[in-house]
């Protein structure tokens, strides 16, 4: 499989089209950004790290009974997946608090939530993803309630197998979020998964092994990821 056009660059990923018209090819960079773009840098050796660690944990997702875009890892960087038409919500899931949760709720961060949440943003950058209700994306045609209802039990389905894994690692996953596309009709598992889009503390030290390091200049970036990538043991 190979690239034919460059279709979409975003912050974190090339896409670009292939001689299938139902599959593209992901192209992961070390570009880094945070608060809506406004801060810019770079992460070197993330792409790789986020490119690899995304299909290791869609592999274990598919095993789980999660559909999601995989269909073949080509190099380092580079993944083939399905060609979905992604569903505009951010799907957030939290085990503890942290970021925009602790600040809105006045908590500290790393206080366990007695269930998981789930919430939705609106996947919009001149609208800096809002914060809507499952009644809103309903309302705005964003998506169907029955595709809520399954991007909702997939999300959970994913927070409960992410949470085992990681557990398993030293790692605890305190949030996350994840985007879902429709292919033929179904709904599937999109994007990645990576310390890019989940927030990864030390079990024991609570040290931060994610993104945070860059948003918050807490420095050792490169020297985190690599530690959750050693920890995945897929060297
Ligand atoms: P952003 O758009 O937020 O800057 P990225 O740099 O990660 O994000 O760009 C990747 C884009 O590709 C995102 O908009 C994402 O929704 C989209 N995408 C991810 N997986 C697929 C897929 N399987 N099919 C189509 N689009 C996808
Ligand atoms: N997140 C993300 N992309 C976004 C917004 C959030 O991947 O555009 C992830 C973020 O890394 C964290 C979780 O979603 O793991 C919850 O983020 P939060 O709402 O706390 O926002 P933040 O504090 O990052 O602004």
């Amino acid at each position: 499989m190979e690239k034919k056009e460059l279709l979409y660059e975003g912050k974190a990923k090339k896409v670009f089209t292939t001689q299938d018209p139902d599959a593209l090819i992901v192209s992961y960079k070390d570009d880094a950004t945070a608060f809506d773009g406004q801060k810019k840098g770079t992460i070197v050796g993330k792409g790789a790290i986020n490119n690899r660690m995304t299909n290791h944990i869609f592999k274990l997702l598919e095993a789980e009974g999660v559909p999601t875009h995989l269909i073949e890892e080509l190099n380092d960087r580079e993944t083939v997946v399905k060609k979905v038409e992604i569903v505009p919500l951010e799907v957030i899931i939290r085990n503890f608090s942290a970021g925009s949760f602790a600040k809105k709720l006045g908590m500290e961060e790393g206080i366990k939530l007695l269930s998981p949440t789930l919430e939705f943003s609106y996947k919009n950058d001149d609208l800096h993803d809002p914060f809507i209700n499952d009644y809103y994306a309903l309302a705005l045609g964003l998506a169907t309630r029955e595709e809520i209802d399954v991007i909702s039990k997939y999300a959970f389905k994913v927070n409960q197998v992410m949470q085992k894994y990681f557990a398993s690692l030293g790692i605890e996953l305190i949030d996350f979020k994840i985007e879902f596309g429709r292919y033929h009709g179904q709904i599937i598992l999109a994007d990645e998964v990576s310390p890019d889009t989940c927030r990864l503390w030390d079990k024991e030290t609570h040290e931060k092994l994610d993104k945070d390091r860059f948003r918050r200049d807490l420095g050792n970036v490169e020297d985190a990821y690599q530690e959750v990538f050693r920890r995945l043991g897929i060297q």
